[in-house]
Protein backbone atom coordinates (compact mmCIF):
# COMPACT_ATOMS: atom_id res chain seq x y z
CA UNK A 1 0.00 0.00 0.00
CA UNK A 2 1.34 3.49 -0.75
CA UNK A 3 2.19 6.05 1.75
CA UNK A 4 -0.52 7.39 3.90
CA UNK A 5 -1.47 11.36 2.54
CA UNK A 6 -2.56 12.09 6.41
CA UNK A 7 -0.47 13.96 8.58
CA UNK A 8 -1.24 12.90 12.17
CA UNK A 9 -1.36 14.88 15.60
CA UNK A 10 0.98 14.95 18.32
CA UNK A 11 2.66 12.66 16.02
CA UNK A 12 6.32 12.01 14.84
CA UNK A 13 5.76 10.58 11.35
CA UNK A 14 9.42 10.38 10.96
CA UNK A 15 9.62 7.46 13.96
CA UNK A 16 7.92 5.51 11.21
CA UNK A 17 5.95 3.69 14.22
CA UNK A 18 2.87 2.22 13.11
CA UNK A 19 -0.51 3.98 12.98
CA UNK A 20 -3.58 1.12 13.66
CA UNK A 21 -6.92 1.44 11.60
CA UNK A 22 -9.66 1.08 13.88
CA UNK A 23 -13.04 -0.44 11.83
CA UNK A 24 -15.61 -0.11 14.31
CA UNK A 25 -15.97 0.21 18.49
CA UNK A 26 -18.36 -0.74 20.93
CA UNK A 27 -18.30 0.17 24.75
CA UNK A 28 -14.86 0.33 25.64
CA UNK A 29 -13.29 -1.37 23.08
CA UNK A 30 -11.44 -0.74 19.55
CA UNK A 31 -11.79 -2.93 16.36
CA UNK A 32 -9.08 -3.16 14.56
CA UNK A 33 -8.67 -4.01 10.47
CA UNK A 34 -6.02 -6.93 11.78
CA UNK A 35 -8.85 -8.70 14.00
CA UNK A 36 -7.75 -7.18 17.36
CA UNK A 37 -9.66 -6.03 20.20
CA UNK A 38 -7.87 -3.23 21.87
CA UNK A 39 -9.18 -1.53 25.35
CA UNK A 40 -9.34 2.65 24.78
CA UNK A 41 -8.18 3.32 28.39
CA UNK A 42 -8.06 6.98 27.81
CA UNK A 43 -11.29 7.33 26.21
CA UNK A 44 -10.40 8.39 23.17
CA UNK A 45 -8.69 10.76 24.10
CA UNK A 46 -11.01 11.58 27.10
CA UNK A 47 -13.76 12.22 25.19
CA UNK A 48 -15.91 9.03 25.43
CA UNK A 49 -17.83 9.00 28.53
CA UNK A 50 -20.14 6.14 28.73
CA UNK A 51 -18.98 4.38 26.04
CA UNK A 52 -18.66 4.11 21.90
CA UNK A 53 -21.27 3.77 20.25
CA UNK A 54 -24.12 4.18 22.45
CA UNK A 55 -27.33 2.98 21.13
CA UNK A 56 -29.35 6.31 22.44
CA UNK A 57 -27.06 8.47 20.97
CA UNK A 58 -26.68 7.30 17.98
CA UNK A 59 -29.74 7.08 17.23
CA UNK A 60 -30.90 10.84 18.07
CA UNK A 61 -28.23 11.26 15.42
CA UNK A 62 -29.60 9.13 12.46
CA UNK A 63 -33.22 10.32 13.53
CA UNK A 64 -31.80 13.95 13.51
CA UNK A 65 -30.09 13.66 9.81
CA UNK A 66 -33.47 12.65 8.31
CA UNK A 67 -34.51 15.95 9.50
CA UNK A 68 -32.17 18.88 9.44
CA UNK A 69 -28.29 18.49 8.64
CA UNK A 70 -27.49 22.24 9.02
CA UNK A 71 -28.32 25.42 9.52
CA UNK A 72 -27.08 29.19 9.97
CA UNK A 73 -27.42 29.76 13.51
CA UNK A 74 -26.47 33.80 13.40
CA UNK A 75 -30.67 34.71 13.93
CA UNK A 76 -31.59 31.63 13.55
CA UNK A 77 -32.61 28.42 15.77
CA UNK A 78 -33.73 25.09 15.26
CA UNK A 79 -35.35 22.62 18.10
CA UNK A 80 -32.09 20.40 18.90
CA UNK A 81 -30.27 23.63 20.10
CA UNK A 82 -33.18 25.10 22.06
CA UNK A 83 -33.74 22.12 23.54
CA UNK A 84 -30.18 21.50 24.83
CA UNK A 85 -29.72 25.06 25.51
CA UNK A 86 -32.86 24.60 28.47
CA UNK A 87 -31.17 21.32 29.34
CA UNK A 88 -27.94 22.60 29.97
CA UNK A 89 -29.12 25.41 31.86
CA UNK A 90 -30.91 23.02 34.09
CA UNK A 91 -28.46 20.84 34.88
CA UNK A 92 -25.49 23.38 35.44
CA UNK A 93 -24.42 25.13 38.40
CA UNK A 94 -27.84 28.33 38.92
CA UNK A 95 -26.71 31.50 37.64
CA UNK A 96 -25.29 30.20 34.00
CA UNK A 97 -28.56 31.43 32.28
CA UNK A 98 -26.53 31.39 28.62
CA UNK A 99 -25.73 28.93 26.43
CA UNK A 100 -23.22 29.66 23.60
CA UNK A 101 -22.30 27.41 20.81
CA UNK A 102 -19.25 26.23 19.46
CA UNK A 103 -17.32 22.83 18.09
CA UNK A 104 -14.46 22.17 20.02
CA UNK A 105 -12.68 22.62 23.58
CA UNK A 106 -10.46 25.45 21.77
CA UNK A 107 -12.84 27.28 20.58
CA UNK A 108 -14.80 27.08 23.70
CA UNK A 109 -12.28 28.77 25.33
CA UNK A 110 -11.71 30.81 22.79
CA UNK A 111 -15.13 32.19 23.02
CA UNK A 112 -14.65 32.59 26.75
CA UNK A 113 -12.14 34.73 26.48
CA UNK A 114 -13.31 37.18 23.81
CA UNK A 115 -16.80 36.99 26.06
CA UNK A 116 -14.48 38.53 29.00
CA UNK A 117 -12.48 40.55 27.18
CA UNK A 118 -16.47 41.50 25.79
CA UNK A 119 -18.17 42.52 29.14
CA UNK A 120 -15.28 44.91 30.24
CA UNK A 121 -14.89 46.56 26.52
CA UNK A 122 -18.80 46.99 26.69
CA UNK A 123 -18.56 48.10 30.40
CA UNK A 124 -16.12 51.17 29.56
CA UNK A 125 -13.32 49.50 32.40
CA UNK A 126 -9.80 49.01 30.58
CA UNK A 127 -9.48 45.39 31.68
CA UNK A 128 -7.71 43.21 29.34
CA UNK A 129 -5.39 40.64 31.63
CA UNK A 130 -5.78 37.01 31.86
CA UNK A 131 -4.46 35.07 34.43
CA UNK A 132 -3.86 31.23 34.14
CA UNK A 133 -2.36 28.38 36.69
CA UNK A 134 0.93 27.22 36.22
CA UNK A 135 0.85 23.63 34.23
CA UNK A 136 -2.04 24.93 32.59
CA UNK A 137 -3.59 23.15 29.40
CA UNK A 138 -6.37 24.99 27.03
CA UNK A 139 -6.23 23.95 23.92
CA UNK A 140 -4.10 24.29 20.53
CA UNK A 141 -5.71 27.58 18.64
CA UNK A 142 -3.25 30.78 19.15
CA UNK A 143 -5.67 32.45 22.16
CA UNK A 144 -6.01 28.62 23.77
CA UNK A 145 -2.26 27.84 23.85
CA UNK A 146 -1.50 31.88 25.05
CA UNK A 147 -3.76 30.74 28.24
CA UNK A 148 -1.48 27.65 28.12
CA UNK A 149 1.43 26.80 29.77
CA UNK A 150 4.75 27.52 27.76
CA UNK A 151 6.80 24.29 26.83
CA UNK A 152 7.85 22.12 24.17
CA UNK A 153 4.11 22.04 22.44
CA UNK A 154 4.26 25.53 21.22
CA UNK A 155 7.30 26.77 21.43
CA UNK A 156 7.67 27.23 17.84
CA UNK A 157 4.48 29.70 18.05
CA UNK A 158 5.81 31.85 20.99
CA UNK A 159 6.07 34.66 19.41
CA UNK A 160 2.42 35.17 18.13
CA UNK A 161 1.14 34.24 21.64
CA UNK A 162 0.10 36.69 24.04
CA UNK A 163 1.48 37.45 27.57
CA UNK A 164 -0.33 36.18 30.84
CA UNK A 165 -0.41 36.75 34.35
CA UNK A 166 0.87 32.75 35.81
CA UNK A 167 -0.26 31.27 38.96
CA UNK A 168 1.89 28.68 40.83
CA UNK A 169 0.08 25.37 40.98
CA UNK A 170 -1.20 24.91 44.10
CA UNK A 171 0.99 22.47 46.00
CA UNK A 172 0.73 20.51 49.49
CA UNK A 173 1.05 24.25 50.56
CA UNK A 174 -1.57 26.32 48.44
CA UNK A 175 -1.39 29.17 50.67
CA UNK A 176 1.61 30.92 47.81
CA UNK A 177 -0.65 30.48 44.96
CA UNK A 178 -3.84 31.82 47.04
CA UNK A 179 -1.26 34.76 47.52
CA UNK A 180 0.05 34.94 44.26
CA UNK A 181 -3.77 35.00 42.96
CA UNK A 182 -5.25 37.60 45.34
CA UNK A 183 -1.78 40.03 44.73
CA UNK A 184 -2.33 39.43 40.91
CA UNK A 185 -6.17 40.31 40.92
CA UNK A 186 -5.76 43.10 43.14
CA UNK A 187 -3.50 44.67 40.44
CA UNK A 188 -6.87 45.95 39.11
CA UNK A 189 -5.99 45.24 35.17
CA UNK A 190 -7.02 41.53 35.17
CA UNK A 191 -9.99 40.46 32.91
CA UNK A 192 -10.55 36.87 34.05
CA UNK A 193 -8.79 34.07 35.52
CA UNK A 194 -9.31 30.64 33.57
CA UNK A 195 -9.02 27.33 35.11
CA UNK A 196 -8.66 23.25 34.95
CA UNK A 197 -11.19 22.52 37.89
CA UNK A 198 -9.15 20.12 40.38
CA UNK A 199 -7.71 18.51 37.27
CA UNK A 200 -4.87 19.77 34.90
CA UNK A 201 -5.01 17.14 31.98
CA UNK A 202 -2.50 17.75 29.39
CA UNK A 203 0.07 19.42 31.51
CA UNK A 204 0.37 16.30 33.40
CA UNK A 205 -2.84 15.34 35.10
CA UNK A 206 -1.89 17.11 38.08
CA UNK A 207 -4.72 17.19 41.02
CA UNK A 208 -5.41 19.85 43.96
CA UNK A 209 -8.17 19.92 46.32
CA UNK A 210 -11.92 21.43 45.93
CA UNK A 211 -10.97 24.02 49.10
CA UNK A 212 -8.39 25.50 46.73
CA UNK A 213 -10.74 25.81 43.60
CA UNK A 214 -13.35 27.62 46.31
CA UNK A 215 -10.62 29.84 47.80
CA UNK A 216 -9.23 30.56 43.68
CA UNK A 217 -12.91 31.25 43.27
CA UNK A 218 -13.82 33.33 46.14
CA UNK A 219 -10.38 35.86 45.28
CA UNK A 220 -11.55 36.40 41.99
CA UNK A 221 -15.20 37.56 43.05
CA UNK A 222 -13.21 39.77 46.05
CA UNK A 223 -11.86 41.44 42.91
CA UNK A 224 -14.40 41.79 40.25
CA UNK A 225 -12.20 39.05 37.98
CA UNK A 226 -14.76 37.06 36.13
CA UNK A 227 -13.85 33.52 36.64
CA UNK A 228 -13.41 31.02 33.87
CA UNK A 229 -13.85 27.09 34.66
CA UNK A 230 -12.76 24.95 31.63
CA UNK A 231 -14.25 21.70 32.05
CA UNK A 232 -13.28 20.62 28.72
CA UNK A 233 -12.15 17.37 29.97
CA UNK A 234 -13.17 17.32 33.83
CA UNK A 235 -16.53 18.08 33.11
CA UNK A 236 -19.52 15.25 32.49
CA UNK A 237 -18.55 12.94 35.42
CA UNK A 238 -14.79 12.67 34.80
CA UNK A 239 -13.73 13.49 38.60
CA UNK A 240 -16.61 11.97 39.85
CA UNK A 241 -19.35 14.50 39.81
CA UNK A 242 -21.27 15.77 36.67
CA UNK A 243 -18.80 19.40 37.08
CA UNK A 244 -15.65 19.41 38.90
CA UNK A 245 -16.79 22.57 40.29
CA UNK A 246 -19.61 20.78 42.13
CA UNK A 247 -17.07 19.43 44.64
CA UNK A 248 -15.73 22.86 45.75
CA UNK A 249 -19.89 24.64 45.21
CA UNK A 250 -18.36 26.62 42.71
CA UNK A 251 -20.67 29.06 40.26
CA UNK A 252 -18.43 29.81 37.27
CA UNK A 253 -18.84 33.17 35.64
CA UNK A 254 -18.06 31.47 32.35
CA UNK A 255 -17.88 27.74 32.14
CA UNK A 256 -16.76 25.36 28.87
CA UNK A 257 -17.90 22.57 27.81
CA UNK A 258 -17.06 20.07 24.96
CA UNK A 259 -15.64 16.32 24.77
CA UNK A 260 -18.32 14.87 26.93
CA UNK A 261 -20.70 17.08 25.97
CA UNK A 262 -22.36 14.76 22.99
CA UNK A 263 -20.86 11.77 25.18
CA UNK A 264 -17.81 12.30 22.88
CA UNK A 265 -19.75 10.66 19.61
CA UNK A 266 -19.57 13.48 17.41
CA UNK A 267 -17.94 17.58 17.54
CA UNK A 268 -19.61 20.46 19.76
CA UNK A 269 -18.84 22.42 22.82
CA UNK A 270 -20.65 25.00 24.96
CA UNK A 271 -19.89 28.25 26.25
CA UNK A 272 -22.10 29.17 29.37
CA UNK A 273 -22.05 32.57 30.67
CA UNK A 274 -23.80 34.60 34.03
CA UNK A 275 -26.53 36.86 33.50
CA UNK A 276 -23.99 40.03 34.06
CA UNK A 277 -21.53 38.91 30.85
CA UNK A 278 -24.51 38.33 28.83
CA UNK A 279 -26.04 41.32 29.71
CA UNK A 280 -22.76 43.30 28.86
CA UNK A 281 -23.13 42.70 25.21
CA UNK A 282 -26.72 42.73 25.62
CA UNK A 283 -28.33 46.43 23.90
CA UNK A 284 -30.03 48.25 21.04
CA UNK A 285 -26.38 49.12 19.72
CA UNK A 286 -25.28 46.40 17.30
CA UNK A 287 -21.94 47.68 18.00
CA UNK A 288 -22.05 45.70 21.42
CA UNK A 289 -23.33 42.08 20.06
CA UNK A 290 -20.88 39.29 20.38
CA UNK A 291 -18.52 39.06 17.54
CA UNK A 292 -17.78 35.23 17.15
CA UNK A 293 -19.39 32.65 15.08
CA UNK A 294 -17.73 29.53 13.29
CA UNK A 295 -19.78 28.00 10.20
CA UNK A 296 -20.96 24.57 12.26
CA UNK A 297 -22.15 26.57 15.26
CA UNK A 298 -24.69 24.57 16.81
CA UNK A 299 -25.29 21.83 14.50
CA UNK A 300 -27.80 20.16 14.87
CA UNK A 301 -27.09 16.42 14.38
CA UNK A 302 -25.07 17.40 17.27
CA UNK A 303 -27.40 19.05 18.97
CA UNK A 304 -29.56 15.89 18.76
CA UNK A 305 -26.29 13.69 20.25
CA UNK A 306 -25.79 15.63 23.13
CA UNK A 307 -29.51 15.76 23.91
CA UNK A 308 -29.08 12.45 24.16
CA UNK A 309 -26.52 12.11 26.35
CA UNK A 310 -28.62 14.87 28.29
CA UNK A 311 -31.61 11.59 28.62
CA UNK A 312 -28.83 9.15 29.67
CA UNK A 313 -27.60 11.46 32.60
CA UNK A 314 -31.05 11.27 33.73
CA UNK A 315 -32.55 8.22 32.78
CA UNK A 316 -29.53 6.18 33.37
CA UNK A 317 -27.28 5.44 36.46
CA UNK A 318 -24.44 7.00 35.80
CA UNK A 319 -23.48 8.28 39.00
CA UNK A 320 -23.64 4.64 39.64
CA UNK A 321 -21.14 3.47 37.34
CA UNK A 322 -18.71 6.09 37.80
CA UNK A 323 -18.38 5.22 41.60
CA UNK A 324 -17.90 2.08 40.91
CA UNK A 325 -15.46 2.55 38.09
CA UNK A 326 -13.32 4.63 40.32
CA UNK A 327 -13.23 2.50 42.69
CA UNK A 328 -11.68 -0.03 40.78
CA UNK A 329 -9.67 2.26 39.85
CA UNK A 330 -8.44 3.34 42.84
CA UNK A 331 -7.54 -0.31 44.12
CA UNK A 332 -5.45 -0.60 40.67
CA UNK A 333 -3.47 2.57 41.81
CA UNK A 334 -3.00 1.46 45.33
CA UNK A 335 -0.99 -1.90 44.05
CA UNK A 336 0.82 -0.18 41.69
CA UNK A 337 1.75 2.51 44.24
CA UNK A 338 3.54 -0.29 46.29
CA UNK A 339 6.04 -0.59 43.64
CA UNK A 340 9.10 2.04 44.24
CA UNK A 341 9.51 3.11 40.75
CA UNK A 342 5.98 4.61 40.98
CA UNK A 343 5.72 8.13 42.57
CA UNK A 344 3.19 10.97 42.99
CA UNK A 345 0.01 8.47 42.50
CA UNK A 346 -3.08 10.15 42.35
CA UNK A 347 -6.61 9.89 41.57
CA UNK A 348 -9.25 12.11 40.40
CA UNK A 349 -12.58 10.08 39.83
CA UNK A 350 -12.20 7.66 37.16
CA UNK A 351 -8.83 9.21 36.20
CA UNK A 352 -5.76 7.49 38.15
CA UNK A 353 -1.88 8.75 37.03
CA UNK A 354 1.23 8.11 38.30
CA UNK A 355 4.67 9.17 37.42
CA UNK A 356 7.57 6.53 36.41
CA UNK A 357 10.68 7.15 38.27
CA UNK A 358 13.41 7.03 35.05
CA UNK A 359 16.29 8.09 37.21
CA UNK A 360 16.40 11.17 35.46
CA UNK A 361 14.67 11.53 32.05
CA UNK A 362 11.24 12.73 32.95
CA UNK A 363 8.77 15.28 31.24
CA UNK A 364 6.59 15.22 28.05
CA UNK A 365 9.71 13.95 26.10
CA UNK A 366 10.76 11.39 28.22
CA UNK A 367 12.09 8.27 26.03
CA UNK A 368 10.13 5.51 28.00
CA UNK A 369 6.73 7.30 26.70
CA UNK A 370 6.43 5.82 23.89
CA UNK A 371 8.37 2.63 24.75
CA UNK A 372 5.61 1.93 26.71
CA UNK A 373 2.63 2.92 24.74
CA UNK A 374 3.98 0.43 22.23
CA UNK A 375 3.72 -2.14 25.01
CA UNK A 376 0.30 -1.32 26.03
CA UNK A 377 -0.66 -1.87 22.45
CA UNK A 378 0.97 -5.46 22.09
CA UNK A 379 -1.24 -5.95 25.04
CA UNK A 380 -4.27 -4.72 23.26
CA UNK A 381 -4.67 -1.42 25.52
CA UNK A 382 -4.71 1.57 24.45
CA UNK A 383 -2.59 4.19 26.85
CA UNK A 384 -0.92 7.34 26.14
CA UNK A 385 1.45 8.05 28.67
CA UNK A 386 2.57 12.01 28.76
CA UNK A 387 6.06 11.17 28.83
CA UNK A 388 7.08 9.53 32.22
CA UNK A 389 3.42 10.32 33.71
CA UNK A 390 1.29 6.70 32.97
CA UNK A 391 -2.69 7.58 33.19
CA UNK A 392 -5.67 5.72 32.81
CA UNK A 393 -8.93 7.71 32.00
CA UNK A 394 -11.24 4.44 30.51
CA UNK A 395 -14.88 5.05 29.80
CA UNK A 396 -17.61 4.42 32.50
CA UNK A 397 -18.53 1.02 31.33
CA UNK A 398 -15.29 -0.76 31.38
CA UNK A 399 -15.53 -3.37 33.16
CA UNK A 400 -13.67 -5.70 35.81
CA UNK A 401 -11.90 -8.23 33.07
CA UNK A 402 -11.01 -5.15 31.01
CA UNK A 403 -9.55 -2.75 34.42
CA UNK A 404 -7.33 -6.40 35.12
CA UNK A 405 -6.21 -6.12 31.80
CA UNK A 406 -5.64 -2.73 31.80
CA UNK A 407 -3.60 -3.25 35.01
CA UNK A 408 -1.69 -5.93 33.74
CA UNK A 409 -0.20 -4.40 30.93
CA UNK A 410 0.81 -1.20 32.93
CA UNK A 411 2.57 -4.19 35.50
CA UNK A 412 4.27 -5.82 32.85
CA UNK A 413 5.32 -2.66 31.07
CA UNK A 414 7.16 -1.44 34.32
CA UNK A 415 9.14 -4.86 34.77
CA UNK A 416 9.84 -3.92 31.45
CA UNK A 417 11.14 -0.41 30.92
CA UNK A 418 11.32 1.51 34.09
CA UNK A 419 14.32 1.02 36.22
C1 LIG B 1 -8.88 18.90 25.37
C2 LIG B 1 -8.96 20.18 26.11
C3 LIG B 1 -9.19 21.39 25.47
C4 LIG B 1 -9.26 21.49 23.95
O1 LIG B 1 -10.34 20.80 23.44
P1 LIG B 1 -10.36 20.42 21.86
O2 LIG B 1 -11.72 19.89 21.62
O3 LIG B 1 -9.27 19.39 21.69
O4 LIG B 1 -10.06 21.66 21.11
C5 LIG B 1 -9.37 22.53 26.22
N1 LIG B 1 -9.28 22.48 27.56
C6 LIG B 1 -9.02 21.35 28.23
C7 LIG B 1 -8.96 21.37 29.70
C8 LIG B 1 -8.84 20.16 27.53
O5 LIG B 1 -8.52 19.03 28.19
Amino acid sequence: MSKSPVWHPFHQHGLEEPIPLVTHAEGAALYTDDGRRVIDAISSWWVTTHGHNHPHIMAAIREQTEKLDQLIFAGWTHEPAETLARGLVDLMPDGLDHVFYSDSGSTAVEVALKMALGYWHNRAEPRSRILVLEHSYHGDTIGAMSVGARGVFNRAYEALLFDVGTVPFPGANPQPSLDALEAACAAGDVAAFIVEPLLLGAGGMLVYPPQVLAEMRTICARHGVLFIADEVMTGWGRTGTLLACEQAQVTPDILCLAKGLTGGAIPLAATLASGAVYNAHYSTDRSRMFFHSSSFTANPIACAAANANLAIWQDEDVRGRIDALSRRLGKVLDRLAQRDVVTNPRQCGTMIAFDVDTGGDAGYLADIGPKLREHFYGCDVLLRPLGNTVYVMPPYCTDQDDIDTIAQAISTGLDRYAR
